[in-house]
């Protein structure tokens, strides 16, 4: 219920304060009719006809002087972004026409202005989007590459919500068969083995989180982007690749604050993955890899990210008398299966090391190139790009494989459930009261996700459903 403080009607500019074609100014409240009667003067005698765009002037409540020629359109309750009525004014973006229209609404004694993200509030309150669509709304003004703007998308689409409802709704099923045990025992109103079948259903369900759960970080990694760490010894080309990376691949280079004073981060683009370099490159003044110093801050850095990236200098590490390699031992202990190399300055060894070669030693996602000639670069990179590609299956995230958690509350919650639900596998029938106790923290759980209604209200509805139903 909303208070009369958050009912009053709202109004704030949509669109970006500055020169352009059109700035969108959006009234919300059971006001905004009123607003319309005050504001708008159209051909047809300020005739209001809902979701229609109309042309119209927009005059001055008090003194009735004409500030712009543009266009309005009201949406009627509940059929609007908020739930409320809504009045949306299109009128010419300039800063003068602009203020003149926003001086006039707080001219309105009905009429206050928004609050920061409070239409998108509204919209929560009112039901027409949950908690998973407004972080996908947000989401998706924030996207900055293709894979973000899709599961972005996906969520504020209500695909997300669709899905964790399914989920909350197959729990409370699973619930109300225990519930209609306890009510009436087990015996002539029921079939035998009714526990039994709660607690197949609810392992089916526990399988299932466990699914969701099992995504490899996806949705979150593509939402805040794949956390790559540069390191080597000093010297390979560290700084180098970032800056090859910087100037070839990224739409987008944004400085970001490290997380430590010494390491640099970067937000590139590459080939439509969100990336965020880590460049020990930061480490200079302790960069000698043998001291622990360099070593425990790269562990660290590694640690912390998804894909390890390690830059060696071709010509310290092959020795072409004997065709092998030498991977200085500090590095060694860095290196897991899933580190992929760089082998670099090729342009300094006597005879072309063939990639085939490297990866015998190395394993597959290992390429010499030379960051000075350009040699092989090109390569590295697409093939590195599509190893990412692979790993992560960006490729893949408007098909079913779409991840469904993308913010680490999800998962919280999720996982939370499942634990919920494994504490009522474990109750034998005696425990029944207790062991309904933990189904309904679980569907509690998953209710948080989106968090639209009541939890209680939903179960009880369900559960009297189920027992008429019987
Ligand atoms: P970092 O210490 O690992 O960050 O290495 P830098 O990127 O700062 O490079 C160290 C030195 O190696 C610089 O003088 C670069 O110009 C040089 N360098 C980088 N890449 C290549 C390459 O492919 N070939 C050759 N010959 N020199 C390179
Ligand atoms: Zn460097």
């Amino acid at each position: 219920v909303m208070s009369d403080a958050q009912r009053k009607t709202i109004y704030a500019l949509s669109t970006p304060m500055g020169k352009a074609g059109v700035a969108v100014v959006r009234i919300s409240g059971p006001d905004a009719t009123q607003v319309w009667d005050n504001l708008v003067q159209t051909n047809k005698k300020r005739h209001l006809e809902p979701w229609k765009l109309q042309r119209c002037k927009i005059i001055h409540p008090g003194h009735q002087e004409v500030l712009d020629d543009g266009l309005a359109v009201f949406f009627k309750s509940p059929k609007s972004f908020t739930t409320e009525d809504v009045l949306e004014l299109h009128i010419h973006s300039g800063r003068a026409i602009i203020s003149s229209v926003l001086n006039a609404l707080s001219a309105l004694p009905y009429c206050r202005p928004a609050e920061p993200g409070e239409f998108t509030r509204r919209a929560f309150l009112g039901g027409r989007l949950d908690l998973t669509q407004v972080e996908g709304l947000k989401d998706m003004i924030d996207a900055e590459t293709e894979s973000q703007r899709r599961i972005a998308l996906q969520a504020a689409g209500g695909a997300s919500r669709a899905e964790f409802e399914h989920l909350r709704t197959e729990i409370i099923h699973c619930l109300a068969m225990v519930e209609a045990l306890i009510d009436f025992g087990e015996g002539e109103d029921l079939e035998e083995g009714v526990f039994e079948q709660a607690r197949a259903k609810a392992s089916q369900l526990q399988e299932k989180i466990k699914a969701y759960l099992k995504d490899g970080r996806r949705g979150e990694i593509i939402r805040s982007g794949l956390r790559l760490a540069i390191f080597g010894p000093p010297n390979a080309g560290k700084s180098s690749l970032l800056n090859f990376l910087a100037q070839r691949e990224a739409a987008i280079v944004t400085s970001l604050p490290g997380t430590t004073r010494d390491i640099l981060e970067l937000s590139l683009d590459i080939g439509g993955l969100p990336i965020i370099v880590a460049d020990t490159a930061g480490l200079r003044a302790t960069d000698d890899l043998v001291e622990n110093i360099g070593i425990e801050r790269a562990r660290n850095m590694i640690h912390a990210s998804d894909v390890a990236l390690c830059v060696l200098s071709l010509d310290e590490i092959y020795d072409p008398t004997s065709s092998s390699f030498h991977i200085p031992t500090a590095l060694k202990e860095l290196v897991t299966l899933e580190t992929c190399f760089l082998l670099n300055k090729s342009d300094l060894a006597a005879a072309r090391l063939p990639d085939a070669q490297i990866q015998n030693v190395l394993g597959k996602n290992a390429w010499a190139a030379s960051l000075k000639s350009g040699q092989g670069t090109h390569e590295f990179l697409n093939q590195f790009t599509e190893t990412l590609k692979q790993r992560y299956d960006f490729s893949d995230v408007q098909g079913k494989n779409t991840p469904l958690i993308t913010h680490s509350r999800h998962r919280v919650q999720l996982t939370s459930a499942a634990q919920f639900i494994d504490s009522f596998l474990q109750y034998p029938i005696e425990d029944i009261v207790l062991a309904a106790e933990e189904l309904r923290y679980a569907a509690q759980a998953v209710g948080k996700i989106s968090w639209t209604i009541d939890v209680e209200d939903v179960l009880d509805s369900v559960f009297r459903d189920f027992c008429i139903g019987k």
